[in-house]
């Protein structure tokens, strides 16, 4: 099979994000190929397990990516403290004789942030709404380039890593089949809440742009996905959840009676920093008067609100800028909404240029931990030399939207027996993917969303 067969077959989509196919992304020739090995959002830990475990597997896939691509650069974007990490992808490059080269970041959110990552690497800022490619790039995330040549070696996408991190004894590395309950993950690590909590919340993903998920019902029935890296335990007491529950009224009430316009929110958004029109705190401004600007017409709605178009949800400004803990982010997030109800749009900014003062005004990762209150948790890693945790569960759920696009079309019924590998939804069209089964079992059922697989017993457990 070709390249972009093999990883259309596999169902490889962006491990690192929202999960776009990554046969689409790679349709296309680049002079940069970025990898994303940034993890910058705290209490993750998978990428750099992955780089310092895999780097191999990681390493091969970055040159024969770079080969298809025509990239004259196939570049690790990594912060400069993660040297376990460098040295193990270094020596992997040498082994598997890759050229590679390193862009060693300082530690500060958001560096992986795509668009901050290709103008730090490469010096281009990309265009308000635009891809890296309009640039001359492609990022691809470390777990992704490990998934891409698993693909070329026939293998699809159907375990995950991930961490299991925050009010826990220990952080420690899971491998489980995409579709694994996180009760089933969050049971292997010994939970440790503080004398007096009254429980926790869940959080997935990092806590500046993860979901915190509270109800037990819903934890209850979340699975672990192509795209799940870490999960956090969070003490229902903890500001992060607390936040979390704060609704989109609220939140529009303390904008209009709370803003002192500092502009800090402005001052600090990594996509003004990259030159886009993103000005935060003239949005929280006009919130008080949003009808009678409506009423004006559409042309005064779009230049009062339109910057939130080209807001990214990194959620710096609310969850590190604002002195007065408002939420520019979320307000950004109603009024994308409200353009897309009103089918407005605003004109892109095709050639923006980044401010003199992006060096200065990054959000160092240290400080990001103390006004997240998660500073406890700050030297709490899975350690080089650990290894990580695998286990087959009973049951697996395996949802058909894993990514961005049409959801996949089942491709079997309830009572069919299947094997790890199998197919079990085929991708809708181009921009879609492949779900396969990670368990051999049988289909319990199928509903419109995914299938439930009931795992042979004799499999039911560890799995090295
Ligand atoms: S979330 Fe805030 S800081 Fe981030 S891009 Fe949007 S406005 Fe800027
Ligand atoms: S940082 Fe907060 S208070 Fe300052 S302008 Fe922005 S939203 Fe208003």
């Amino acid at each position: 099979m070709e390249f972009l067969e093999s990883i259309q077959a596999a169902g490889v989509v962006g491990a690192g994000g929202a999960g776009f196919p990554t046969h689409v992304k790679l349709n296309s020739k680049a002079e940069y190929l970025i990898i994303n090995t940034a993890e910058c959002e705290p209490l993750i830990e998978s990428d750099k397990y992955l780089c310092r475990t895999f780097a191999d597997d990681i390493v091969k896939a970055v040159g024969k990516t770079a080969e298809h691509l025509g990239a004259a650069h196939a570049v690790f974007a990594i912060k400069g403290e993660y040297e376990n990490e460098i040295a193990s992808l270094k020596a992997a490059a040498e082994r598997n004789g890759v050229k590679v080269e390193f862009c060693e970041m300082p530690a500060f959110y958001p560096a992986g942030d795509e668009q901050t990552m290709v103008q730090l690497v490469t010096g281009r800022s990309i265009p308000e709404r635009g891809l890296p490619l309009d640039v001359g790039a492609v990022v691809q995330n470390v777990c992704t380039m490990m998934n891409i040549e698993h693909a070329l070696s026939g293998e699809p996408v159907v375990d995950k890593f991930l961490s299991i991190t925050g009010a826990v004894a220990k952080p420690i590395m899971l491998c489980v089949p995409v579709g694994t309950h996180l009760n089933e993950c969050i049971a292997k690590a010994e939970i440790a809440l503080p004398a007096g909590s009254k429980g926790y919340a869940v959080l997935v993903g990092g806590p500046m742009m993860g979901r915190i998920i509270v109800d037990k019902a819903e934890i209850a029935k979340s699975v672990v996905t192509k795209t799940t890296g870490n999960l956090a335990i969070l003490p229902l007491e903890h500001y992060l959840v607390k936040r979390s529950q704060l609704s989109i009224d609220s939140m529009k009430h303390q904008a209009k009676s709370a803003c002192i316009q500092c502009r800090m929110c402005t001052d600090l958004c990594p996509r003004y920093m990259i030159g886009h029109e993103i000005r935060p705190h003239l949005v929280m401004r006009n919130i008080w008067r949003e009808n009678s600007i409506e009423k004006t017409g559409d042309e005064a709605y779009v230049a009062s609100f339109g910057d939130a178009l080209n807001c990214c949800d990194c959620g710096v400004c609310e969850m590190f800028s604002c002195p007065m803990g408002l939420s520019p982010r979320r307000m950004n997030q109603y009024f994308k909404q409200r353009f897309r109800e009103k089918k407005l749009n605003k004109e892109r900014n095709m050639h923006p240029e980044a401010s003199r003062f992006i060096k200065d005004r990054r959000v160092p990762t240290e400080r990001l931990y103390a006004r997240l209150g998660i500073s406890q948790w700050h030297d709490s890693h899975v350690k080089p030399g650990e290894t990580h945790i695998a286990f087959t569960p009973e049951e697996v759920y395996i949802p058909f939207r894993q990514h961005i696009g049409k959801p996949a079309v089942p491709a079997v019924n309830a009572g069919d027996e299947v094997k790890r590998g199998d197919l079990l939804a085929a991708a809708d069209g181009a921009v879609s993917a492949n779900i396969h089964t990670g368990v051999n079992g049988v289909v319990a059922s199928v509903d419109a969303n995914g299938a439930l697989i009931k795992v042979n017993q004799n499999e039911v457990s560890g799995r090295e």
